[in-house]
């Protein structure tokens, strides 16, 4: 049986919906594939089994015919359909629709009347005038493609940390299973928990190299071998991102790891303390600096990275920490925060089911928080202005705080289902839903959706007044940015920070690999300044809830420890959180 997964299947669907669309097929036909990605994005159950079984009609939005294609899919590797479907159409145009705001339709209209099929087509398309000139494009449409096509340009060979965690890990787990492999680990920007990243650096410690980098370069995500050498390899893997796998003695692997973790000022403040002690440091050694005028230190033995750092007269510098922002001189102080781990956690706030635009119920998402080990879940979803999240009106509103009392009953207080909302900030910062009826709430997040594009003074106003708001416990993914397709809107991080610290509002730090808004560079100052934070997935499944995994990674990387974000607070103490900024309203 082939190695297929559940999300390359998904892609296919996907691809096939848009090859439909492309070329002009019912609008049925294309939502049935559409359909069924959804539905089988969102399966929870055993792929393999249910596939094995014949199970698939099973799963509510895919039917008999697809099922069958999936069957096929698993089967052989590949689907007959697909490649037939894919060969009538010039390769280059695939590459279109991962364009931001280039759909189907319009790809097909630039291709129809103007012949454009690839990139570089297009690029001119735009710039000589002849797509504004397209009836249902104009000037405005052509701008935003070619802005689109440069952002791409411009993100080309970096990935979100996020999205090649999956098969980072599962590289990295079936290397520490070889028996020839004694110590292996992720290096580099990975490690420090980058949001973004441009190749993963395995280090592994072995004394037979040779089976070790043979295992590397023959394994599945691999897509091609870039290098093999004795000590060094590189690979390209299925996600795209060049992987590299570096092999030391066990003597040199915490030299290694150190070195190719960086970043590098972090490392070239390390090495100048190293010098400071007549030593000198590289990636494979500690050793007496033979330049040295003076004296050289004795060098204890180094087995680990903590045993290097305290050589170096640190304490222990977690690798998240590593971007010479303070970490050194805080090591030598021992005035290093103990972070935050994801075990730390014990519930989250802001997450979406069927009733807006998440994929799974109320009781779904319950058993999936359970599951996790959480102790509370909030529910909050869009409010009515989100109209195509399908936000909720007011009546929709109250029958889920109903639906959600009741749902509490079962429990007897050992887990709790929180009533929340994503409250859309309107355009002048007031909140789409009147006092009154957040006030029936247990909490609200108020998130910015739309209008981003005002002047920076504007929108900082806009979310200053909104979290002055005494319902507004939460402020929700703060700048907006999608990491590597969308910069966030303009506004002043400081001066919101200040404002939440005067209001008593809590700033969300938003999980979803795509966002991690806010970002950790700015966290050290709201903790200076008093204000807390909440790790939030914005979940719309239930398998995303696990983002808080990466909520934790930027957490850590913005200096915070558990006392920091309040959702590490458990039932029976966040209640008190939650209720504290509404407090005094009469
Ligand atoms: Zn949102
Ligand atoms: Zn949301």
């Amino acid at each position: 049986m082939s190695q297929i997964t559940k999300e390359a299947v998904v892609d296919i669907l996907e691809n096939i919906a848009q090859m439909l669309e492309l070329k002009g097929e019912n609008v049925f036909k294309i939502r049935a594939y559409g359909n069924a990605a959804r539905a089988l994005e969102t399966f929870t159950g055993d792929f393999a089994k249910t596939v094995a079984e014949s199970q698939l009609t099973e799963i509510s939005g895919i039917g008999k015919a697809i099922a069958e294609k999936i069957t096929e899919m698993v089967a052989t590797g590949q689907l007959a359909y697909f490649e037939i479907l894919k060969a009538e159409f010039p390769p280059g145009i695939f590459e279109m629709f991962e364009l931001q705001g280039l759909g189907p339709k319009k790809i097909k209209i630039l291709w129809d009347t103007l012949g454009i099929v690839t990139m570089a087509a297009l690029e001119k398309g735009c710039k000589d005038g002849s797509i504004a000139a397209l009836r249902g494009f104009g000037q405005k449409t052509a701008d935003n493609i070619l802005k689109a096509i440069e952002d791409r340009k411009k993100h080309a060979g970096i990935f979100r940390l996020g999205e090649i965690a999956p098969d980072a890990e599962l590289l990295l787990q079936e290397l520490r299973e070889l028996p020839d492999v004694s110590q292996v680990s992720i290096a580099g920007s990975y490690r420090r928990r980058k949001e973004t990243v441009r190749d993963i650096d395995y280090i592994v410690a072995t004394r037979v190299p040779d089976p070790v980098s043979d295992y590397f370069v023959n394994h599945p995500t691999v897509e091609s071998v870039i290098a093999r050498g004795p000590t060094k390899s590189s690979v390209r893997l299925k996600s795209g991102i060049q992987a590299d796998l570096r092999v030391v003695t066990n003597e040199q692997y915490p030299f290694a790891l150190a070195y190719f973790t960086g970043s590098k000022e972090h490392n070239i403040a390390i090495r100048n303390r190293a010098l400071a002690r007549g030593w000198t440091l590289n990636e494979y050694r500690l050793a007496p600096d033979e330049k040295s005028k003076k004296m050289p230190e004795p060098i204890p033995p180094i087995y680990t990275e903590d045993d290097l750092h305290r050589a170096l007269g640190l304490d222990y510098i977690a690798p998240e920490l590593r971007e010479d922002r303070g970490e050194i001189a805080a090591a030598e102080k021992h005035q290093l925060p103990k972070l935050i781990e994801v075990q730390n956690l014990r519930g989250t706030f802001h997450n979406h089911t069927t009733a807006s635009d998440g994929r799974n119920t109320l009781a779904e998402m319950a058993a999936a928080a359970q599951e996790l080990g959480l102790q509370y879940l909030g529910i909050a979803d869009h409010s009515k202005s989100s109209y195509q999240a399908h936000g909720l009106e007011l009546d929709r509103l109250l029958k889920q705080i109903a639906e959600i009392r009741e749902l509490n009953k079962q429990w007897d207080g050992s887990f709790r289902l929180f009533a929340g909302i994503e409250c859309d900030i309107l355009k002048d910062g007031t909140l789409d839903f009147p006092n009154e009826v957040l006030a029936q709430l247990d909490y609200v997040v108020a998130s910015v959706h739309n209008s981003f594009s005002m002047p920076e003074a504007e929108m900082t106003h806009r979310i200053i007044r909104a979290i002055s708001n005494p319902y507004v416990n939460f402020m929700g993914h703060l700048t907006g940015r999608l990491l590597l397709s969308r910069e966030g809107y303009q506004v002043n991080v400081p001066a919101v920070i200040d404002a939440a610290a005067d209001t008593g509002t809590i700033i969300e730090l938003n999980a979803n690999p795509r966002r991690l808004d806010m970002d950790w560079r700015w966290w050290p100052l709201a903790k200076q300044k008093g204000v807390k934070c909440v790790i939030n997935p914005d979940a719309h499944t239930t398998a995303t809830l696990q983002f808080l995994y990466f909520g934790v990674g930027t957490a850590r990387k913005g200096w915070l420890t558990k006392e920091d974000v309040v959702n590490c607070l458990p039932l029976g103490k966040i209640e008190t959180v939650l209720a504290s900024k509404r407090k005094g309203v009469k």
